[in-house]
């Protein structure tokens, strides 16, 4: 079998090394072929297309000590693929050994102890769905199908962030293999460095394995859901938003959005395609809070749709979900902001009204809050003045399409990114996004996470990832 050094040369692997891989694993091992690998190379973003020399399914800790220990044996290129939602595609690459970890999905919850600890293979909705039985949530993302662990190791943020800020920020303990096939704990207690460099510096340090949560009480029913407007209203909207999001306690967190109108059945059919603004809200606090608190939302101006409701939280944490399919081709570009001006949402519109595929949105999320009462030097995700994320989220079907969309993309972010704190999130960088993007992305931490590479990945067998490895 053919495959990727560490360096791109490509070598022979041969069959009796094969073979000592596959009596040192418990879980598949398989390539080209196998009716499992065209699930395991692909990724979310239909935009990748790679091939893996090598696939295994990771059952364990063991499993995974074995690949490590075979890869950095014989100079392969590793790659390490959590829910593949990484826009990049940077789970996957050509020649390369991929560690696959989706058969280690297991969600331990202690409900005592407010803690969660998840497999590294794990969803959002995996955690969410067993959390919840508790009425307990960990901080998460938007959409269920998310990876748990790229989504942790590049910062995270949800709706839950305004109250306990990123993900990162409430995570307790971390286990990983690192370079030399040693299991390691990392926490602010245990190996405090490498736990640092471990909340927001990406997949730089090893294999994840489990990572403890910290969780909260929410819901099991919290107040959440969008309302839509026509386009032709999005100047008052987004003046209404920009003011909520100034006055809304903590336990409200709101996205407002533009896009062509999907065909959902909460939507009249005469608007399905044409241009609307729309406001997301999640509330998790108390229910008769919650319901005073959207109340200005669902009494604003005409709506044309409303399901912001009492819901389950995991309803809430899924509702997305059919909005983002696997294989579709994606391009986003996307900056922190500290403050949403006027002449900002001027901008947002005019580049909405030039969207050129039915599924593509310019959105801005809502942060503020927990996150900025924390220093920068707190942990390596950094960005403590982000307020806001503006993402330029573009999503078409066929690659004929491709220049359109990316062009538009590409103008508006343009035209926008003097509005950045100078910040950008890590885990919405695209292919093309080169090193210099990572460093905006990492800003103030970017050498210290160069030292903690130096001590934990001297050779950089963790690379296939936003790399920080010092030239
Ligand atoms: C539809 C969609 C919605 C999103 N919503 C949010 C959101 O609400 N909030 C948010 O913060 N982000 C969000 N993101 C961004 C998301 O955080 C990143 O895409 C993240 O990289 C996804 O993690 P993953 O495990 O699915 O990705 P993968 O593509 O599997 O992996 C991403 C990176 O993490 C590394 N990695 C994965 N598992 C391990 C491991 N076990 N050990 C070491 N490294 C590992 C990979 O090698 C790779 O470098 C969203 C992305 C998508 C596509």
């Amino acid at each position: 079998m053919v495959v990727q050094t560490m360096a791109n040369r490509a070598i022979e692997l041969k069959q009796d090394a094969l073979d000592m891989l596959r009596s040192r694993i418990k879980g598949p091992v398989f390539s080209a072929g196998d009716s499992r690998y065209e699930e395991s190379r692909t990724v979310w973003n239909g935009m990748i297309d790679k091939h893996p020399a090598l696939v295994v399914r990771c059952l364990g800790v063991a499993d995974v000590i074995a690949c490590v220990n075979f890869a950095r044996e014989h100079d392969l290129l590793l790659c390490i693929k959590g829910g593949g939602h990484n826009i990049a595609g940077l789970a996957t690459a050509d020649g390369a050994m991929m560690l696959d970890m989706s058969l280690m999905r297991g969600v331990w919850v202690d409900p005592q102890q407010r803690v969660a600890r998840a497999q590294a293979g794990c969803l959002l909705g995996d955690v969410d769905r067993e959390t919840q039985l508790h009425g307990l949530a960990a901080v998460l993302g938007f959409v269920s199908l998310t990876g748990v662990t790229g989504l942790t190791l590049g910062g995270g943020f949800g709706y839950l962030t305004r109250r306990w800020g990123y993900t990162t920020d409430n995570v307790l303990a971390m286990e990983l293999v690192t370079a030399d096939g040693r299991l390691v704990r990392a926490s602010r207690t245990e190996n405090p460095d490498l736990f640092w460099g471990l909340c927001g510096g990406g997949g730089n340090f090893g294999v994840v394995t489990g990572i403890d949560y910290k969780l909260y009480p929410v819901g099991p029913e919290i107040v959440g859901g969008v309302v839509a407007w026509p386009a032709a209203e999005a100047s008052k909207v987004l003046a209404f938003f920009r003011d909520l999001a100034a006055s809304a306690p903590r336990e409200m967190a709101l996205v407002a959005m533009m896009r062509p109108a999907p065909p959902a059945p909460w939507l009249p059919k005469e608007m399905h395609g044409k241009p609307i603004v729309a406001m997301m809200a999640c509330h998790s606090g108390k229910l008769e809070d919650a319901e005073k608190a959207v109340a200005p939302i669902k009494s604003f101006g005409k709506p044309i749709g409303d399901i912001l409701v009492r819901r389950p939280y995991t309803q809430l944490q899924s509702l997305l979900d059919a909005t983002q399919p696997k294989g579709r081709r994606y391009y986003w570009k996307s900056e922190y902001l500290a403050e949403i001006k006027p002449e900002l949402t001027d901008k947002f519109m005019t580049h909405a009204a030039k969207i050129v595929s039915p599924h593509s949105a310019m959105i801005f999320f809502q942060l503020d809050g927990a996150l900025n009462e924390l220093p920068n030097e707190h942990s390596a995700v950094g960005n403590r003045d982000a307020r806001f994320v503006l993402n330029i989220a573009g999503s078409w079907e066929h690659p004929e399409a491709d220049q359109a969309n990316i062009a538009w993309a590409r103008a508006a972010w343009n035209d926008i990114k003097s509005f950045s704190t100078g910040g950008t999130y890590l885990n919405f960088l695209t292919a093309d996004d080169g090193p210099e993007r990572t460093k905006d992305a990492l800003r103030q931490g970017l050498q210290r996470l160069g030292a903690i590479k130096k001590t934990w990945d001297p050779h950089n067998l963790f690379r296939t990832n936003r790399n920080i490895h010092p030239a």
